[in-house]
């Protein structure tokens, strides 16, 4: 056996290493094991939130979260891009998360609001309200499987939640771009079809019902609408999604 000094060794692969908080850059840490602790208590000592992690091999011995460390043992930790399957599937089970998510549905931090409304327009269910705090994130996922979106790592550190990305890039359309790649988003599923205010499904009105409420320009040019059922807003296929669906494009994603 080894002279192992009592410390295991980690070696955080790709993009992990630059997660990481003390600046190893090469990913790699000698890690004291001064207690019983899992890997995914370690993992998270050293600033990496578990949700980060798609593949942890132990002397080169797939396992979960819940392993035991040992001292003169070498982990190996994988991000999602160079783990199986990639790009990550939610709905498959993996020895990480042996619950897979029925459908792809989000909860969405406030640190991330914008990358929800984006979410919402093109027809996914993306949770966010501002006056939710961490435990009520991370108790709406357990309880509606919901994937976890936000820039807290604190927040993701949670064992309640199993699904979720530590979003990077500051600009929403730059987030976008990581989940979709993450995720394997090619096509919005349904452009249009959901309240950007409220995140629940539109349903579509006659013209002479909302008349009223609509400006003249509005009236001569338009003739397809649709309503949220919960506050009232009227949507119909203007400016504003042509702008949202530019931008959905630019990401190389579908939206029609
Ligand atoms: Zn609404």
């Amino acid at each position: 056996m080894s002279g192992d000094d009592g410390c295991a060794r980690l070696l955080f692969c790709g993009e992990l290493a630059g997660l990481l908080r003390c600046g190893h850059a090469d990913g790699c840490i000698r890690y004291p094991l001064t207690r019983r602790a899992s890997i995914k208590d370690v993992v998270e000592a050293l600033g990496v939130p578990h949700t980060e992690i798609y593949g942890i091999l132990a002397d080169d011995t797939p396992c979960g979260f819940d392993m035991l460390l040992q001292p003169g043992q070498e982990a190996s930790l994988l991000p999602a891009d160079m783990a199986q399957p990639w790009p990550v599937d939610v709905t498959r089970s993996t020895l990480l998360r042996p619950v897979p998510l029925s459908v792809l549905r989000f909860v969405v931090d406030e640190n991330v609001a914008r990358l929800a409304m984006l979410l919402r327009a093109m027809g996914f269910d993306a949770a966010y309200d501002r006056n939710w705090d961490d435990a009520y994130i991370a108790n709406l996922a357990a309880e509606e499987d919901r994937f976890v979106l936000s820039a807290d790592r604190a927040l993701l550190k949670r064992s309640g939640i199993v699904w979720g990305r530590l979003v990077r890039s500051r600009n929403p359309d730059g987030q976008l771009a990581e989940v979709a790649r993450l995720l394997d988003i090619k096509r919005a599923p349904a452009m249009f079809r959901r309240c950007l205010r409220c995140n629940v499904a539109t349903e579509s009105v006659e013209k002479n019902e909302i008349i009223d409420f609509l400006e003249p320009k509005t009236i001569r040019y338009h003739n397809t609408f649709r309503r949220c059922p919960k506050c009232g807003r009227v949507y119909w296929p203007g400016s504003h999604q042509q702008y949202f669906s530019r931008r959905i494009e630019a990401l190389g994603i579908t939206s029609r």
